[in-house]
């Protein structure tokens, strides 16, 4: 089934007695009782099916992993509180029974690189970072490091770089340690890293499936292999979602396939938009064919389809005229977060990168003159009007 289907399909329609209701009702019950105690027993000691406990699972968070499920292809997923919640929820259930290492890639969402460095490097798990475009690098880091978790995104934020998930699989595979990918800027419509050989993809809900900017959540799609393990570190961990933003995410991912499309779309005409503009000195997007990764992004991403995050350099611009430039902005909406239904703009320096030193963050390649834009699903036109009277 195409993705436009299994998104308004999937999860949905659980008979109820005698009716059937067309979207799943939000299940605010923190416990499910049965007819006769030997029932509940047997539903506590997992040997029948059923719902017990809403930190174990509810209704609407199964209604919401089993569409997830369906759009990444894996085995099970698990629904969390944040995106965040669901890295280290990941990474904890991947380490179990391996190696307490992880080789990440240099390039990270700012919060997983505090999550590396200062929630689980003080209780003993040590990270070596890697560019994770470097394949023969990482192959050398894997073999001296023996990680038993390798983590990457998709897409890397800001400067959009495109790693080879299916070759750093295949070498994660062969080492025995497990593969993590944060999937949150590609989503399922551009790159489903379990079919790529992944063992766990993780989202941020809160990003371009939910959609809406008005809803904090994080999923993870499993494999086989960690689902188990996965269910039960949550059982006792407890970093559940609760079913009103459950319901919200489910309500979101009906219409995300239509979304991105259109945000897609839209962001291939700004690209050429600030490309062409004199003010603009550099553009990083998916769809440039000088692109670092262009062989990576052709092999794995669907042809035409190259996401909606655009990071561009004002020419000779520092934080002053930066913030000249945010500021002129009208309809744009300059927040932090990204892949919602309207424009945002973020200023690396000031958020996501802030706590790097200027010198780290110019080796990083993130200059003060770059800006990050999250193409919404407004008119192309009218978010090129808007840039071009702030530019
Ligand atoms: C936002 C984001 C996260 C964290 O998700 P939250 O829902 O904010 O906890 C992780 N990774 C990426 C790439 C993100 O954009």
């Amino acid at each position: 089934m195409n993705i436009h289907t299994k998104a308004v399909h999937a999860g949905d329609r659980k008979k109820q007695g005698d009716h059937i209701p067309v979207t799943t009702p939000i299940y605010t019950a923190s416990s499910f009782v049965y007819e006769d105690i030997e029932t509940t027993d047997k539903v506590f000691a997992q040997e029948v099916e059923g719902y017990a406990y809403a930190r174990y699972d509810n209704p609407t968070n199964h209604a919401l992993e089993e569409l997830c499920t369906a759009l990444e292809g894996g085995h099970g997923s698990l629904a969390c509180a944040t995106g965040m919640a669901a890295l280290e929820m990941a990474i904890r259930t991947a380490l179990i029974d391996r190696r307490k290492k992880v080789v990440a890639a240099s390039a990270l969402y700012g919060a997983t690189m505090n999550l590396l460095t200062k929630v689980l490097e003080p209780f003993g798990i040590e990270t070596t970072f890697v560019d994770i475009c470097d394949v023969d690098r990482v192959a050398a880091v894997i073999a001296e490091e023996r990680p038993g978790v390798v983590l990457m995104e998709t897409i890397s934020n800001p400067l959009l770089r495109v790693g080879p998930i299916d070759l750093i699989a295949a070498m994660t595979k062969e080492s025995g340690a497990a593969l993590i990918v944060d999937n949150t800027f590609a989503t399922p419509m551009l790159v489903r890293p379990l079919e790529l050989g992944a063992n766990m993809s993780v989202h941020s809900l809160t990003k371009y499936l939910a959609g809406h900017g008005d809803v904090m959540g994080g999923l993870i799609v499993s494999d086989e292999g960690h689902y188990e393990a996965l269910r039960t570190l949550s059982r006792t961990y407890g970093p559940t979602l609760g079913p009103f933003e459950a319901y919200l995410s489910m309500r979101g991912i009906k219409t995300f396939p239509l979304r991105m499309e259109r945000q897609c779309r839209n962001a291939v005409e700004v690209a050429a938009f600030l490309r062409g503009h004199p003010r603009v000195a550099k553009v990083n997007f998916l769809d440039d064919r000088e692109h670092p990764d262009a062989s990576t992004i052709q092999r794995l991403l669907p042809s035409g389809l190259f996401g909606a995050m655009i990071s561009f350099e004002i020419a000779g611009a520092g934080r002053e005229e930066v913030f000249v430039f945010m500021n002129r902005l009208q309809m744009i909406v300059k927040a932090t977060s990204l892949g919602d239904v309207h424009s945002m703009i973020l200023y690396p320096a000031m958020s996501s990168h802030r706590d790097l030193a200027p010198k780290q963050r110019e080796r990083l390649g993130i200059r003060d003159s770059l800006v990050r834009l999250s193409v919404g699903i407004e008119d192309a036109a009218d978010i090129c009007e808007d840039l071009e009277q702030a530019l």
